[in-house]
């Protein structure tokens, strides 16, 4: 239902954009799935484990649920969507993880509530985010998070500086003994995804997980 710059399925009533619209466009995505859960995501590392469905929105960066009917929603534009599953333990999360998520260790900490949870055969999907050619930074965040992330060095190929965000994250949990999938889109080159990084005032697509 949104218009103008937030076209079409802007799931976000943080970016501006109408909030009618933004419940309409909720309404269409909750009859597809169940409940929706959001965070007010603020690039920090709380995990919370979630086990009703609440009105107020948790103020946290991942969720973990093994209530059936709960669809857990982390809304992006360039950031990755974490979507974590371990079927045998009926367990699902979702996780936000930008450049502070990466460094805060936000995935490793809901791998480890995951575990307490019992799940022990994790799975990870990747959603669209912005891709190792198109995130440039500055030289100086560049060598700080290259120092201990190697796996972040991004692509030469446009800018100077470039981070590579999905690959150091597939490398952290890896290392956990998550297996990982990730999407191929880049949310910066794709025209039908909202980048926060190519337009500023712009829409959030979600990423949703649920038993
Ligand atoms: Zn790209």
């Amino acid at each position: 239902m949104s218009k103008g710059r937030y076209e079409s399925f802007n799931l976000a009533t943080h970016v501006g954009d109408d909030l009618e619209d933004v419940t309409h466009n909720r309404s269409i995505l909750e009859g597809m799935t169940a409940p929706l859960m959001f965070m007010n995501q603020v690039h920090g590392a709380t995990v919370v484990v979630v086990e009703e469905s609440v009105k107020h929105v948790l103020t946290a960066d991942a969720m973990v649920t093994q209530e059936p009917g709960l669809a857990l929603c982390v809304l992006v534009a360039d950031c990755i969507p974490v979507l974590l599953w371990d079927d045998e333990a009926s367990c699902v999360a979702v996780a936000h993880v930008g450049r502070k998520g990466l460094i805060n260790g936000i995935s490793g900490k809901t791998i480890a509530v995951m575990h307490e949870l019992g799940a022990s055969r994790i799975f990870a999907q990747f959603g669209p985010s912005i891709c190792g050619k198109c995130y440039e930074v500055g030289e100086d965040v560049f060598e700080e998070v290259v120092t201990t992330y190697p796996q972040a060095r991004g692509s030469r190929s446009k800018f100077d500086f470039t981070l590579d965000l999905p690959a150091a994250l597939e490398f952290e949990l890896v290392r956990e003994g998550v297996e990982v999938y990730k999407s191929s889109v880049c949310t910066f080159e794709s025209g039908s995804h909202f980048s926060y990084r190519r337009d500023g005032v712009t829409g959030r697509t979600a990423g949703v997980i649920w038993l």
